[in-house]
């Protein structure tokens, strides 16, 4: 029987994860009306009741899949504050300094590689894309709300990946706060419909490599492509990178015409 302790690290950790997502979704969706307010505000009463419909979906959707990513990561710290089984650590002198910033990259390599190789599996096998991944794609374009919008089957499959990392490599608090943040705020602002990074960090070595919404934009419009989740790496290695939405670029380019 799960101990008083354990439903409590459960609940609670789905309520963080809940929270964190209505609160993060939430400010980028009011922050989003300003920029994109064809999207976000649409004066058309039809589109504005269709809008608030698909948000709806998008809100219910992500508060399911956010108790499906608390219960593995309510179970870890469990295990963690009440027996230290995993391999989270504070005292930051446990390991050399170098692995502070190596242990971080390492979990969003192994995160981006999982998250690339399954997701590629939903879009190339069409029942598994209707069983499970359709549920993300319902929403064309998707809004902020939409970061957490995956139906259980998706969630089950992504949720346990970072709680089972922390039992096999080793990560200070901070960096694990940091990986958590991360994940956070590029599964928000890659579904918001506007670039949020400067043009000439798109542009440049950023945009190269790491995906923000001009490359994820892409992968809404186009279903067969752009399948990452942090880099491009998978994406260029395996030739399903299909490149930046002109959409975005363009807009970009017009809001920051003095940077040209
Ligand atoms: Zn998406
Ligand atoms: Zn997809």
């Amino acid at each position: 029987m799960p101990t008083t302790a354990l439903w409590i690290s459960l609940l609670g950790m789905c309520l963080i994860v809940a929270v964190r997502y209505l609160a993060v979704s939430g400010l980028f969706a009011w922050s989003s009306r300003v920029v994109r307010p064809d999207v976000y505000a649409p004066k058309d009463p039809k589109k504005a009741v269709r809008l608030a419909k698909q948000i709806r979906r998008e809100i219910g959707w992500s508060l399911l899949a956010a108790i499906i990513y608390g219960l593995p990561a309510g179970l870890a710290a469990h295990l963690w504050a009440t027996r230290g089984w995993t391999r989270i650590y504070a005292d930051v002198s446990d390991y050399p300094l170098w692995w502070l910033p190596v242990s971080l990259f390492l979990y969003l390599a192994i995160h981006d590689s999982w998250f690339y190789w399954t997701h590629r599996a939903m879009h190339h096998w069409p029942w598994l894309f209707r069983k499970a991944h359709a549920v993300h794609h319902e929403s064309r374009p998707p809004t902020a709300w939409a970061a957490m919008a995956f139906h259980p089957w998706e969630a089950v499959s992504a949720a346990w990946l970072i709680p089972a990392l922390t039992f096999l490599i080793p990560i200070h608090i901070v960096p694990l706060a940091l990986v958590l943040t991360i994940m956070t705020f590029f599964g928000v602002t890659n579904h918001m419909g506007w670039e949020i990074f400067p043009k000439r960090w798109v542009d440049g070595w950023f945009g190269r490599h790491v995906i923000s919404a001009s490359h994820h934009h892409v992968h809404h419009e186009r279903y067969l492509s752009n399948y990452g989740l942090y880099f491009r790496f998978w994406d260029k290695l395996c030739g399903t990178d299909k490149g930046l939405s002109d959409e975005l670029i363009r807009a970009k380019a017009k809001r920051e015409p003095q940077l040209q």
